[in-house]
C-alpha cells in the first residue's frame, strides 16, 4: 500500500481554535464527459480529471496520469467528470507516485479491464503487479512509447516519508516517484508529478504545456519553487491542478488558490483554470528552443 501524504503530522497553529473555516479556492463545475472523448481525433486534447488526474487523448492514443475517479478517503469539493464504468478504453494509465491521490488503487482496480499497460516508477510497479496490474516498472530517464506518444522520466524529490519516523518501515527514495515528459504529435507535455523544487526541472526544453502543482507545502515545489518553473518558461500553458478537489482548507498540498498565481507569473494570461472535464487542446508554442 502507498503511503497517504495527508497522513503526515498536522502542523498546529494559533488558530486552529478558531470555528470559522478558512476559504478555499474551488474548481469550476465539473464539464461531465463520456465515450466521445476516447475516439480517433486529429489533434491533441488534454482533460483535468480533478486532483492531480489528466486524460489525455493524442490522435486517438489514450492516456490518463494519475487518475483517481473514486474511493479518495478525504470530503471531495468537486464530482468527477467520468465514472470508471463509462471509460471505454486505455492505452496506458500514468502513475507518478504511491500517494493514494496519484496512485488510487479502486480507480485502477476498475480500470483494469480497459485498459493496456500501466507505466510508473520500479516501485510502484512492484505495487501494481501485487494488484495484478500489466505494469511496467522504469528508471528516471528511460523512455518508452504509448502509441504515437513517446514518454520519458523525469526526475523528483518526494521521498517525504522518511522524515516522519514511524509513517513508513520502508526507506523510500527519489527514484520512487517520478514525472513523465510526453512528446506527442502536437507538441511536448510535461507532468511534474509531486515534487521539491530540482535544479533539472528548470532546464528542460519548452514544453507545450506544464500540468501545473502550485500548492504552496514544503515537499511540494512550494508556491515560490512554482513560480520559478512558471518563470522558466514563460510561454508555456499550465493546467492546474493539485488545487481545489479537496475540502481541507488547512492542508496546503491541496489547497493553492490559482488568483494568487496570477499576481505572481510572467504572462499570467497562459494559466489555465480548467474545470475538471474541460477540454484543453495542445498546440506547439512557436519559435521555441527544443
Ligand atoms: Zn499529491
Amino acid at each position: 500500500m502507498g503511503v497517504s501524504w495527508h497522513q503526515v503530522p498536522a502542523q498546529t497553529s494559533a488558530d486552529s481554535t478558531i470555528t470559522k473555516k478558512k476559504y478555499q479556492a474551488k474548481a469550476p463545475k465539473t464539464r461531465p464527459f463520456g465515450a466521445e472523448a476516447f475516439k480517433a481525433s486529429s489533434k491533441t486534447t488534454l482533460r483535468w480529471l480533478g486532483m492531480a488526474g489528466f486524460f489525455i487523448n493524442s490522435r486517438g492514443t489514450t492516456l490518463m496520469v494519475d487518475p483517481l475517479l473514486k474511493g479518495f478517503d478525504m470530503p471531495l469539493l468537486i464530482d468527477f467528470p467520468i465514472d470508471t464504468k463509462d471509460v471505454p478504453k486505455l492505452d496506458a494509465v500514468l502513475v507518478t507516485h504511491a500517494d493514494n491521490d496519484h496512485y488510487s488503487v479502486p480507480t485502477n482496480r476498475d480500470l483494469k479491464p480497459v485498459t493496456k499497460a500501466y507505466h510508473s516508477t520500479i516501485y510502484v510497479d512492484s505495487l501494481m503487479k501485487n494488484e495484478g496490474f500489466p505494469s511496467f516498472g522504469h528508471n528516471i530517464q528511460d523512455t518508452f512509447q504509448v502509441g504515437q506518444v513517446r514518454v520519458k522520466l523525469t526526475p523528483a524529490d518526494h521521498a517525504y516519508q522518511n522524515a516522519y519516523p514511524g509513517m513508513s518501515k520502508r526507506k523510500f527514495k527519489n527514484e520512487d516517484a517520478c514525472g513523465f515528459w510526453l512528446e506527442t504529435p502536437d507538441g511536448t507535455i510535461w507532468a511534474p508529478g509531486d515534487s521539491r523544487l530540482l535544479p533539472e526541472h528548470l532546464q528542460f526544453p519548452t514544453p507545450d504545456a506544464i500540468l501545473f502543482d502550485f500548492s504552496d507545502s514544503e515537499w511540494h515545489f512550494t508556491l515560490a519553487g512554482a513560480v520559478k518553473i512558471a518563470n522558466a518558461y514563460p510561454n508555456t500553458p499550465l493546467l492546474l491542478n493539485h488545487w481545489g478537489s479537496v475540502d481541507a482548507a488547512d492542508f496546503t498540498p491541496f489547497n493553492a488558490d490559482p488568483e494568487q498565481l496570477k499576481k505572481l507569473v510572467v504572462n499570467p494570461g497562459r494559466i489555465h483554470v480548467l474545470a475538471p472535464g474541460e477540454p484543453f487542446r495542445l498546440k506547439r508554442l512557436k519559435n521555441q528552443k527544443r
